[in-house]
């Protein structure tokens, strides 16, 4: 096991990381950046080092910076947390290079699903079932369109290199086929530096399904079940719920045993989810992302599994503490993503919490970095806080989520709280009727 784990990330993932160290006994370094000197996983490690100026960059994107914060420390592990170096495979050979454990799958891993072409080609060998569309990148326009005539209208255009649902465009018809390619590929280069884009059906009303899985990096892989993460806004998850209201054991237990034997074929190491558009009764990968989750507490919920203790269990070559006919799903659980934001036009509040008081009770759990008397600094993601319930069912789940709304108070600043009590009020959101789109239109609807 290791001694001693360095926490590149900041926020509640920071905190999240910290205590699971703390319950394994293992020594904890964080790094932050000049205008985190007064957070809370700051306050509550037991070494910390500054790492340079606020903007992420010079910070906590600052690869030098951390691999000399972990010599300096003698810390013989990193956890990325999610976002900033999460996902950079450069970051982990280098940390690899410098005999640093990095507690995530190998770079090679992380590259092959960072390109979209790679990872769909890759999902497809393994036998996850793939949107239909073009083998690889597209092109030209004749190619285009014998492949769009092929699938059927309407067809999505996606950048190789995307992330953040930009540089996408979809067709309706052959007549704007050749225009959507164009601005694609011009986005997709202006952005990413990579023109390479491929083509898919467009589906119309699909919900977003994950899978959590897990492999140990020696042939054997697991999953935990899925989460629903269809309410979203311009791509960016608001509310996820484990267990899905669309699926049933069975489908769960097919599309999950699917996805944790590719992870075993693929001799993946640690924490995955395969994100999959879910239309009609089928799966349609559309990628995977090689970190934790910001939404992995709703599998926790259900599970009684802490993912992070796993995370560094199979890092530190112990393996997973659970096999497949051991995790069990139970009740229901849902997550609301609070943001310092104004909750009708979604621009970022930051500022000093005059006064914070968090809901408590059976089944509740608030994960979250900030206290009254903080001050929020503008220089980095919205997100202050998640707030996780769990019930026996959906049904209470829904009554204690509405309760613990009510108890929640954040002052000083605005925050996405009042849409979630209206969103928990909503029939649809009660019947678990929604799609990828829901949310958007209820909130065009509301204007
Ligand atoms: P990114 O990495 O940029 O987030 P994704 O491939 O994950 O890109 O897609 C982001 C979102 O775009 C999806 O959650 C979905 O809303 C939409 N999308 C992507 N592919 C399709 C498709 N084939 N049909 C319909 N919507 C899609």
């Amino acid at each position: 096991m290791f001694q001693k784990i360095l926490i590149a990330n900041r926020g509640e993932i920071a905190l999240r990381v910290l205590r699971a160290c703390k319950e394994l006994g293992i020594q904890t370094v964080v790094v932050h950046s000049t205008a985190d000197s007064d957070a809370m996983h700051v306050r509550l490690a037991d070494e910390s080092v500054c790492i340079g100026p606020p903007p992420s960059r010079e910070s906590y994107l600052n690869i030098h910076q951390i691999v000399a914060a972990c010599e300096i420390t003698g810390a013989d592990a990193v956890h990325p947390g999610y976002g900033f170096l999460s996902e950079n495979a450069k970051f982990a050979d280098i940390l690899a290079a410098h005999n640093i454990t990095f507690i995530g799958p190998s770079g090679d891993h992380i590259r092959i699903m960072g390109d979209k072409i790679e990872a769909k080609r890759t999902a497809k060998r393994l036998g996850i079932p793939v949107v239909p569309g073009s083998d690889g990148a597209i092109s030209d326009d004749k190619e285009a369109k014998r492949v769009a005539a092929e699938i059927g209208y309407p067809v999505i255009i996606k950048a190789s290199a995307g992330g953040g649902g930009r540089g996408m465009k979809v067709a309706r018809t052959e007549a704007d086929l050749e225009v959507a390619l164009q601005t694609a590929k011009s986005e997709a280069g202006a952005a990413f530096g990579d023109d390479a884009v491929y083509i898919e059906k467009y589906l119309e009303k699909p919900r977003h399904i994950e899978l959590q899985v897990f492999g140990d990096g020696a042939g054997h892989g697991v999953h935990f079940g899925e989460r629903d993460c269809s309410l979203q806004r311009r791509h960016q998850k608001v509310w996820e719920e484990a267990n899905s209201p669309a699926l049933n054991a069975e489908e769960r237990a097919r599309i999950g045993g699917i996805c944790a034997k590719a992870i075993a074929d693929l001799g993946y190491s640690g924490a995955g989810t395969i994100e999959f558009l879910y239309e009609n009764g089928e799966f349609y990968f559309i990628e995977m992302n090689t970190r934790l989750q910001v939404e992995h507490p709703v599998t926790e919920a259900i599970t009684g599994i802490d993912l992070v203790h796993e995370q560094i269990r199979v890092a530190s070559g112990g393996g997973l503490s659970v096999r497949q006919e051991d995790i069990k799903f139970n009740g229901h659980a849902i997550e609301c993503r609070i943001n310092a934001e104004d909750p009708r036009t979604f621009t970022p509040s930051p500022g000093t919490i005059t006064h914070f008081h968090t809901p408590g009770g059976l089944g509740i759990r608030v994960d979250s970095g900030v206290y009254s008397g903080y001050r929020i600094p503008p220089y980095y993601d919205s997100l202050i806080g998640k707030l996780i319930v769990h019930g026996r069912n959906r049904v209470e789940c829904m009554m204690r989520l509405r309760r613990a709304l009510d108890e929640f108070v954040v002052d000083g600043i605005k925050t996405t709280l009042p849409l979630f009590r209206d969103l928990v009020g909503n029939p649809d959101i009660a019947n678990g009727d929604y799609d990828i789109h829901w949310l958007e239109e209820y909130l065009a609807k509301e204007d």
